[in-house]
């Protein structure tokens, strides 16, 4: 597996590079502070084609592949992890799951609008009784003639109240747990559909976290993705690449924390010295970097599984779960080499260590990621050394 990035690539990573320092941070700084949505960043992350990475073009997007979306997360992820995600829901699984399961109809009226960023795209599988278990979920998706109409509520979506659409996944069979599911296009303009109570988080602060609430909401039955039950195949699919992106913005964070901290180490003096010439600091900072290196080795094994279309659950979690990790401790030695002063809102840090938490909750938390790569090397194994 190949990973010099070629011109191209470079080029990409460059440009969303720039944008992050020079369009996002300014932006971020202010938004992290004061939790509003920064709206305006959408646009031009559209006009850049970065919500549109894997859309092809006959649909309005770049179609660039998973490899140099994760190139431009890591890039974003750096400067503002909530925006990040947003980007990294809207790509890996809202434009994925509607181009690969979508109609015809359905990624002709979405996909172009998603592509540019006139609309932004949520993903709603978490109800209050279905977290981990996504198959206990129970929103309500009963077919009434030519619609659904759906019932329930959905906690904890990102950005469910900014976007145009959301990915909902509802019960069409009570009976069966897993096939009894079904995903549906719910445009946020639908009758029935409402915002509910938002998410007072401890980090991410700039992307809304909330509530959706579903009463007696009528969807037309045209925007069914897939069939009726394949609900649980196309979020389980859409997940892998969700978690590639999610462990992208996460060395992204962990890069930043890196940054900060060596910038810091050598203006900072004690004892007459700077703080980078204590060997505890210097050992910081070599664990950093390579774990840095492990987890942005990992994400991209994966991304390119993902472009090649080889089915990648077990190098997907496994870059999750590195990455995840790596940014929890990345932030947490680069807090500590700050001192006092990390633990302020005046340095990047404090934000750092608070934004990389989520990443070993969301989209499948650590010990769901440990389930599903102890279940394939355990498989691997059973085929390798089959039981008499
Ligand atoms: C910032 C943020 C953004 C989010 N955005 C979205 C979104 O856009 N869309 C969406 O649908 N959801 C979203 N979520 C929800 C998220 O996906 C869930 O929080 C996550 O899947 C965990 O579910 P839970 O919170 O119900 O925890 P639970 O499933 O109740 O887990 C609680 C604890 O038990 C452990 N546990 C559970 N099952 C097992 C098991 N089988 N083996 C071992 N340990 C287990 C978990 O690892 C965890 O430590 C978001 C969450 C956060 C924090």
């Amino acid at each position: 597996m190949q990973f010099e990035l070629t011109e191209e690539e470079r080029m990409i990573q460059k440009t969303a590079r720039d944008f992050a320092n020079k369009d996002l941070a300014p932006v971020a700084a202010e938004s992290n502070k004061t939790g509003e949505f920064p709206e305006a960043i959408f646009k031009k992350l559209g006009e850049l084609g970065f919500m549109g990475m894997t859309v092809p073009e006959e649909y309005g997007g770049v179609n660039l592949g998973t490899f140099c979306l994760v190139l431009a997360l890591e890039e974003l992820g750096r400067v503002c992890a909530s925006t990040a995600v947003a980007v990294s829901v809207h790509n890996s699984l809202v434009n994925w799951v509607i181009l690969k399961h979508g109609s015809e109809e359905l990624r002709k009226r979405y996909l172009p609008d998603l592509a540019t960023a006139e609309i932004i795209g949520a993903y709603a599988v978490t109800e209050p009784e279905a977290g981990s278990d996504v198959a206990a979920l129970r929103l309500s998706s009963v077919r009434d003639g030519d619609e659904y109409r759906l019932d329930g509520t959905k906690i904890f979506i990102s950005t469910g109240d900014k976007a145009g659409i959301n990915i909902v996944f509802g019960r069409t069979d009570p009976k069966d747990r897993k096939g009894g599911i079904s995903a549906f296009v719910v445009e946020n303009a639908f009758p029935g559909f409402s915002i509910g109570k938002t998410e007072e988080k401890m980090g991410l602060t700039a992307s809304t976290t909330v509530e959706l609430v579903f009463e007696d909401c009528r969807v037309p039955a045209g925007n069914i993705l897939g069939g009726e039950g394949d609900g649980m195949r196309i979020a389980l699919g859409a997940l892998d690449g969700g978690r590639i992106g999610i462990a992208a913005l996460s060395v992204g964070i962990a890069q930043a924390a890196l940054d900060e901290a060596v910038l810091f180490a050598r203006e900072r003096e004690q004892f007459g010295t700077r703080i980078i010439d204590f060997q505890s600091t210097q050992w910081k900072i070599a664990e950093m970097a390579m774990q840095i290196e492990a987890a942005r080795l990992l994400v991209y094994r994966a991304a390119k599984l993902r472009d090649a279309s080889t089915p990648c659950p077990k190098e997907a979690a496994m870059a999750k779960l590195l990455a995840t990790r790596v940014a929890n401790q990345a932030a947490f030695d680069a807090l500590q080499i700050h001192g006092g002063v990390g633990y302020t809102k005046e340095f990047l840090v404090e934000r750092l260590f608070r934004d990389a938490r989520a990443g070993e909750i969301y989209e499948g938390t650590s010990e769901i990621q440990r389930l599903v790569i102890s279940r394939r090397v355990i498989e691997e194994y059973e085929r390798m050394f089959p039981t008499e």
